[in-house]
Formats: structure tokens, sequence, C-alpha cells
């Protein structure tokens, strides 16, 4: 397939390469001209502008940081895309906003998905990324051998906007089990018992988690090297949040994680991985 690329940061730049290991031809576009750069390395084509990655494309995907910035470049990739071009958007952003891009894309025939993803930078560079596709059953299943390149869980959850709800609620719930490893290791610590002990057990019980599997080491060490930063998380948190407003439900543990996530930027953590929620419990308790 012949697929243009826009937004080669952390999790763009190695799904582009593997898409390209996949056997695809990928032209890539990148405000940073680096990151452009660093696909032509990987024997991408690398572009100058959203435009150009967007001409002769079958495919387009989008992985950028926020809504104001799929704003920005899904209205160049619906006038300049070819017809019955599939626009994959990968990006984490309101759902209304997905539901918008799907709308506009509509009237000129382009197909759109929205297809964020779950499994971090390392799931990015593995192939192993989880994805919630929101969308038509016929778009997600054209897009099937492209997705499964990028991911090993591949799940059509609804029509546009519903990849993005599915990725506010593990959003959430990712806050939350960070909150509450946090506040575990803070009372382990604070009893003079070994956290990492502690911890170890826990993770081969009932209260185990992904998130206990990977990353109570550097928790306990106080190694909060990104990963995915505080600021993305907030981000992530406000769409949580928003969602359900939207829906009309009331979140109460969510509300509390959000607040907790901007305390955490609002103390100069923003660049920090997420796990770093650990500094504003203790500091909640210094
Ligand atoms: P990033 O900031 O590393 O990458 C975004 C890239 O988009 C940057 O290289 C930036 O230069 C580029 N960009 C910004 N505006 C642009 C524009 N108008 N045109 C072209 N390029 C533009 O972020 P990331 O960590 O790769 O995350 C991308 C998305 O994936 C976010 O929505 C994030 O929430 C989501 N996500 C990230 C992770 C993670 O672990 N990092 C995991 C799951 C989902």
């Amino acid at each position: 397939m012949r697929i243009g690329f826009i937004g080669l940061g952390i999790m763009g730049s190695p799904m582009a390469a593997n898409l390209l290991k996949a056997g695809h031809v990928v032209t890539g576009y990148d405000v940073s001209s680096q990151r452009v750069d660093q696909l032509a390395e990987l024997g991408g084509k690398g572009v100058a502008s959203a435009v150009e990655a967007v001409a002769g494309a079958e495919i387009v995907i989008t992985m950028l940081p926020d809504s104001p910035q799929v704003e920005e470049v899904a209205p160049l990739v619906i006038e300049y895309g070819r017809p019955n071009l599939l626009y994959i958007d990968m990006s984490t952003i309101k759902p209304e906003t997905s539901r918008w891009v799907a709308r506009k894309a509509a009237e000129t025939g382009v197909r759109t998905l929205d297809a964020p993803v779950s499994g971090g930078e390392r799931g990015a560079v593995d192939g192993t990324l989880s994805i919630m596709v929101g969308g038509a059953a016929e778009d997600v299943e054209a897009a099937g051998p492209v997705l499964r390149a990028l991911g090993t869980t591949v799940v059509h959850v609804g029509p546009a906007g519903a990849g993005q709800t599915v990725k506010a609620a593990n959003q959430l719930v990712v806050g939350g089990i960070y909150g509450l490893v946090s506040e575990a290791i803070v009372l382990l610590e604070a009893s003079g018992v070994d956290p990492g002990a502690g911890l170890d057990v826990l993770a081969g019980g009932l209260a185990g988690s992904r998130i206990l599997e990977l990353k109570r080491h550097t928790m306990v060490k106080r190694e909060f090297n990104p990963g995915f930063r505080i600021d993305l998380h907030h981000k992530d948190m406000g769409i949580a949040v928003a969602a359900a407003r939207e829906a009309g439900v009331s979140l109460p543990l969510t509300g509390q994680v959000a607040q907790l996530v901007a305390a955490a930027r609002a103390q100069g953590h923003g660049s920090l991985d997420h796990s770093a929620l650990l500094k504003v419990i203790e500091r909640l308790n210094a």
C-alpha cells in the first residue's frame, strides 16, 4: 500500500518504521525536519508538507499530539486525498473531534477511522500495540492488514468516535491504577515495610496488573524517564472528564485522578513519565 504518515514523534516514528518493514511504501511528514530525515534513513520518503504526504496515498495515517493539530491537518487530508482514500487518525483526541472529521470527510467520499492506541513506545517499536477502532465495519476490514502491522490487538469498538471513547476509558483506568500503586508505596514505606517485596506480592495476586508488572521496580527506585509524559496524560484525563460530561455520567474517581495528574503538572513534573504521580502522593505526606 502507498501510505502517507503525518506525525513522526515518539509513537509515529516506530509505527512508520513497522509499516516499511511490512513492505508498504511510506511517505512521511512532521513539522520537525529531523523526524522527517529519520524516516528517510529508514527507507521511507520524507516530504516537506502534509499535502505532499497525502498526494497519491491509498491510506493516510496521522499520529499527532492533540485535537487542535488534528483539526489543522485533517482538512488537508480530506481536501488533497484521492477519492476513496482511507484516512486513519491514530492520535488520542476528543471523541467529538473524531466525529467532526468523519462528518467532514463524508462530504467528499474520504473514508475515516479513529484508531487510538495503547501500549506505549515499547508497543509501537515492537508492533504490539492495542488498537481501538471506531468507524464503519467495511473500512475497519480494509484497514486490517495495515493495523495488524502496528498492533497485535485490533478491535472494532463502534462507529466514528467510539475508538476515542474506549481510549478515554483506558486512560482513566491507567491513571487510577498509578494513583493507587503510588498510595501503596507510600503506605508500605511509612510502615517500615520494604515496598519492593510488598509490590512483588501484589503483582502476583488479585491486585496484579500490567502496571505493577512493568513499572513497580522503577517507581520504587523513583525513576521517571518517559515513557508517556504527565503532560499527555493530563490531556487524556481532560478528554475523559469531558466525555463523561457529554455522556451525562458522574465518574468521581476519574475526577479525582484528573486533579492529581493536574497537580503533578502544576508541580513541574509534566515532562516526567506518568508513574511520577507518586511524587504528588509523596508531597501530600511530606
Ligand atoms: P510526540 O509529541 O512525540 O509526537 C507528535 C509529533 O507530531 C511530533 O513529532 C510533532 O512534531 C508532530 N506534529 C505536531 N503538529 C504537527 C503538524 N501540524 N503537522 C505535522 N506534524 C506535527 O507524541 P507521541 O508520544 O508520539 O504521541 C502521539 C499521540 O499518541 C498523542 O495523541 C498521544 O496521546 C498518543 N499516545 C502516546 C503514547 C506514548 O506512550 N507516547 C501511547 C499511546 C498513545
